[in-house]
C-alpha cells in the first residue's frame, strides 16, 4: 500500500508503534522495544505516565489554547515560575516555543536584539563549535557544525559564525582558551553577539564532555569581552545529566539557555528560551517587544504538561536515579570496551552516554543500531571522529524512570547485539 506520510528514509517501511508504557514501546505485532534512547533523548519520564496523562485530560477540558498576543495563561506563568525556581532563581524569564530549533532561533534573535537595544547593533555574529548540532531550521543549522545535516544547504546558511575546532575531549583548557581568544581577536569582540555551546555535545559528539574548569573559564573570558554565553541545553537540560541544567556540573550560569526535549518529555511539543533578567531588561526598557514567536508559543496544554513533567521529576526524585543508573551503565560499558577493540570511546554524564566506534569500520553504527532494534532495543545515532563527520557513534539515554532490573536487561540486549555484529564482521 502506498504511504502518503513522509518518513525520514523514503524507501524504508517503518514498523508502526501502537502503544507504549514506561520504558517500553510496542509495535503492531506486539513486539516490545526498550526505549534506550528516550526517542531522540526526549522521553524523560517514560511513556504513558498515568499522573501526566490524567493531568493532560483534565487540562483539555479546561483550556487547550489561547493566542499569546491576545491572552496570557496561568499555565505559562506557572511553568515560567517553576523554571525560575529550579534554575536556582538564575534564569528569570522564559519564552516558550514548540521545539529545540525554534528555541535556538529565539536565543539568537534575543542576543542580537539585546545588543541592538544596548546601542551596539554591529554585534550580531556568533561563535560556535565545529562539533555541534543546534537544530534543523536554517538559522539553527547555520550555527551547527553537523556536516551531514548541513552540507546540502551550505549555500543558504548564514556565513558569519566562527567555529571552534579544538578537541573538547583531548585538548587542554589552555588550548581551548587560546583558540577562543584568537577567534574573538580575529573577528573583533565588537562584532560578536554570543558564543553558543552545547554543555555536553550530543548528536554531533557522542556525549563529549569538556575538561575540568572549561565552562568557568570560557564564561569569564566571554564576560571580559562583552560576549553572551548561550547554552544549548535542549538535549542536556531538565535532568538528563542528573542536574536540572548540565552547566550546573561546572557551577556556570549562562546568559541565555535553550531547553526542549525532556521538558515536554514526548507528551507535548514544547521548548523554551530562558534568559537572565539582565538580558530582558534593556529590551523591556527599549522597544518593549521581543521579536520572535509562533502561533503555538506558550500553548496552555503544553505548558501544563511541562509543569507536571518538572513536578514528577522532583517528586519521584528522578534525577537521583539518573545519576545512579548512569554510573551502573558506564561501568557495564567499560566492560564492553575491554571486550571489543572497535569501541574507541565512552563518555557522558547521567543518562546521556555515548559510545564511539573506530571510524575505520565503515557502517558499524548502522549495523549495531539495526541489530539492537531487531533484538528489541532502541539506541540513537551520533556522529563523531576528528572532524565530526564519521557516522560512528551511538547515544544510550533511557528514560529517567528506568529500574535496575530494566537497566540490566537493556545492557544485556546491547551486549548481545554488539556480539552478534562482531561475529558477522
Ligand atoms: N539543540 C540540540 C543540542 C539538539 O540536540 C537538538 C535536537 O536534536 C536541537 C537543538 C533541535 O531540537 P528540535 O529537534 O526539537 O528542533
Amino acid at each position: 500500500m502506498t504511504s502518503h506520510n513522509i518518513q525520514p528514509v523514503l524507501n524504508k517501511i517503518y514498523r508502526k508503534a501502537v502503544s507504549a508504557s514506561g520504558i517500553y514501546i510496542y509495535d503492531e505485532e506486539g513486539k516490545a522495544y526498550i526505549d534506550g534512547s528516550s526517542g531522540p533523548v526526549a522521553c524523560s519520564i517514560g511513556h504513558s505516565h498515568t499522573k501526566l496523562t490524567a493531568l493532560m485530560k483534565q487540562q483539555l477540558d479546561k483550556l487547550q489554547y489561547v493566542y499569546r498576543s491576545q491572552f496570557g495563561s496561568y499555565e505559562a506563568e506557572q511553568l515560567a515560575d517553576k523554571l525560575f525556581k529550579v534554575s536556582g532563581e538564575k534564569y528569570d524569564h522564559a519564552f516558550f516555543v514548540n521545539g529545540g530549533s525554534e528555541a535556538i532561533e529565539t536565543a539568537l534573535k534575543v542576543a542580537i536584539q539585546y545588543w541592538q537595544e544596548n546601542g551596539q547593533p554591529e554585534k550580531y555574529q556568533f561563535i560556535t563549535r565545529q562539533k555541534s548540532y543546534h537544530g534543523i531550521t536554517l538559522g539553527a543549522l547555520s550555527i551547527s557544525g553537523h556536516q551531514i545535516r548541513r552540507q546540502r544547504f551550505e549555500h543558504s546558511l548564514i556565513k558569519n559564525p566562527r567555529n571552534l575546532t579544538a578537541d573538547l575531549e583531548n585538548d587542554s583548557l589552555e588550548i581551548h582558551l587560546q583558540e577562543l581568544d584568537q577567534v574573538i581577536k580575529e573577528t573583533g569582540a565588537e562584532k560578536i553577539a554570543g558564543l553558543v555551546v552545547e554543555p555536553i555535545i550530543g548528536a554531533a559528539g557522542t556525549a563529549m564532555v569538556p575538561p575540568d574548569g572549561y565552562y568557568e573559564a570560557i564564561k569569564r573570558l566571554c564576560d571580559s569581552q562583552g560576549i553572551l554565553l548561550i547554552a544549548d541545553e535542549v538535549m542536556t537540560g531538565i535532568g538528563r545529566t542528573g542536574k536540572w541544567f548540565a552547566l550546573e556540573h561546572w557551577s556556570t550560569v549562562a546568559d541565555i539557555v535553550t531547553i526542549g526535549k525532556s521538558l515536554g518529555a514526548g507528551y507535548a511539543p514544547i521548548a523554551a528560551t530562558l534568559m537572565r533578567a539582565s538580558i530582558l531588561e534593556p529590551i523591556k526598557k527599549g522597544s518593549g517587544i521581543i521579536m520572535s514567536g509562533h502561533t503555538y508559543s506558550g500553548h496552555p496544554l503544553s505548558c501544563a504538561t511541562a509543569l507536571k513533567v518538572l513536578e514528577i521529576i522532583e517528586e519521584d526524585r528522578l534525577m537521583e536515579n539518573v545519576s545512579k543508573t548512569g554510573k551502573i551503565i558506564m561501568n557495564y560499558l567499560s566492560g564492553l570496551k575491554g571486550k571489543y577493540d572497535f569501541i574507541s570511546g565512552l563518555r557522558g554524564k547521567g543518562l546521556l552516554l555515548g559510545m564511539e566506534f573506530s571510524p575505520s569500520l565503515k557502517g558499524l553504527q548502522a549495523k549495531i543500531i539495526d541489530c539492537c532494534f531487531k533484538n528489541g532495543l532502541l539506541v540513537y545515532p551520533s556522529v563523531g571522529g576528528p572532524n565530526g563527520k564519521d557516522e560512528n557513534g551511538i547515544l544510550i539515554a533511557p528514560p529517567f524512570i528506568i529500574s535496575e532490573e530494566e537497566t540490566r536487561l537493556m545492557l544485556e540486549i546491547l551486549d548481545q547485539s554488539i556480539s552478534q555484529v562482531n561475529k558477522a564482521l
